[in-house]
């Protein structure tokens, strides 16, 4: 195939590395990336087939193995992410799916923080525990029960910082360290922050795990995952595993996806600028026994800590409004922001966590994951910023009456 690829400057800027990274041109010269909708590649003659499947000729050949759409998203985020390697998955609950499996065997020992994505819970206590490797989950923020928790036959510390929903954070070069005393695998879901806003690696993690289906896509379209970190560790362990069992990300959903970053820089900016903005309004005009959480404000118990890993401060805001009834009420009010359980959008979209996404678990675990019933979570979009307060206001002014 006779492809040009794209060299990037060194040391580019993030805007140019989204626009630019991964970029690839066929000999038909198209200045937007090509769509390679196929499942399987053309061999000129038996013998190269042969080369190409005992891997001593590069080359693509199956799509559940690569396909260049697929590669020129993984290339992307791997620039963005400041990893010398990225592999793409089906979705966000795939990639994680796909390190658990692929790092732990029978006997070992994963400890995790209790605030993580739902079904990130579920994998462990269901799956893993079935292969017999047991899960401690511990609060993300207790650097103690972290170091506590570690065994003989641990070998992986993952968590996500922010939190969902609570915002709550975790010292990143903290855990890097306690990582390397016990020579354990840290894994970090950057979901939250996108390479934007946290870089994880260059703190000490091993591991990133992206859901792309967030904000990476930004506009609701497609699920995908991805993978990010070492060539070694991606190439003799991920890969093995991603092209015998097959979690591969659809070409289609990643030419998608590389379209979809070309954004994100500019997305998670005007995204910022209005989180921002919405957390200072519910901090002047909640009442007792209500609190808003978001980091960028003075008041976050973990404001020096945020201040000093992430760029900003994210685009998530989330409200305690006392009760289930009053939460219910809230969301019920608003009319520009939609009820929705994703998150990342560049709408403004609404969720209510303890009866949708950690509607499951029990009271205790929810308790124990700082999910109150009065608690709302808002995924701020790149509306204008007073259609946003005015809405937010008047259905905010409909709960106190
Ligand atoms: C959505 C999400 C996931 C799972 O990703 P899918 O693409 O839905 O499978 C994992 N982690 C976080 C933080 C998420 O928000």
């Amino acid at each position: 195939m006779n492809h040009s690829e794209h060299t990037l400057p060194r040391k580019s800027g993030l805007a140019t590395t989204a626009l630019h990274a991964g970029r690839r041109m066929t000999e038909e010269r198209e200045n937007s990336p090509a769509l390679f909708l196929n499942s399987s590649f053309v061999f000129t003659s038996a013998a190269q087939a042969q080369a190409i499947f005992a891997g001593s000729e590069e080359g693509n050949l199956y799509s559940r193995f690569t396909n260049p759409s697929v590669m020129a998203f993984e290339e992307r985020i791997a620039a963005l992410e400041g990893g010398e390697k990225a592999l793409a998955t089906a979705s966000g609950m795939a990639a994680i799916t796909t390190i658990f499996l692929t790092f732990l065997a029978a006997g070992d020992h994963l400890v995790m923080s209790r605030s993580v994505f739902g079904s990130t819970t579920t994998i462990a206590n269901t799956l893993l525990a079935k292969l017999g490797i047991k899960t401690t989950q511990v609060a993300l923020s207790d650097l103690d029960a972290w170091r506590q928790a570690i065994t003989p036959t641990t070998r992986m510390l993952y968590l996500e910082t922010p939190a969902n929903p609570t915002l709550e954070l975790a010292d990143l070069q903290q855990l890097a360290q306690l990582a390397e005393t016990h020579r354990l695998l840290l894994v970090v879901d950057n979901v939250f922050c996108t390479p934007c806003l946290q870089r994880p690696l260059e703190l000490g993690a091993h591991l990133v795990v992206h859901s792309a289906t967030k904000y990476l896509d930004g506009q609701g379209r497609v699920l995908g995952g991805a993978i990010i970190g070492s060539q070694k560790l991606l190439m003799d362990h991920v890969y093995p595993f991603i092209r015998n069992t097959g979690p591969s990300l659809s070409p289609f959903n990643a030419w998608v996806l590389f379209k979809g970053l070309e954004t994100l820089p500019v997305r998670i900016e005007k995204q910022c600028d209005n989180a921002e903005q919405v957390a200072q309004f519910f901090n002047q005009r909640l009442s007792s026994g209500q609190l808003v959480h978001y980091p960028g404000l003075p008041r976050h118990p973990q404001h020096a800590l945020a201040a000093r890993q992430m760029r900003r401060f994210g685009a998530i805001v989330c409200v305690d409004l006392g009760s289930l009834a009053a939460a219910h009420r809230f969301i019920d009010q608003l009319q520009l922001a939609t009820i929705t359980a994703n998150l990342g959008d560049v709408r403004t979209l609404v969720t209510h966590p303890a009866t949708t996404t950690h509607g499951r678990l029990s009271p205790e675990m929810r308790a124990a994951a700082g999910v109150t019933d009065g608690l709302v979570r808002l995924s701020i979009g790149m509306e204008d910023i007073q259609d946003i307060l005015a809405d937010l206001d008047q259905a905010l002014a409909r709960v106190a009456s």
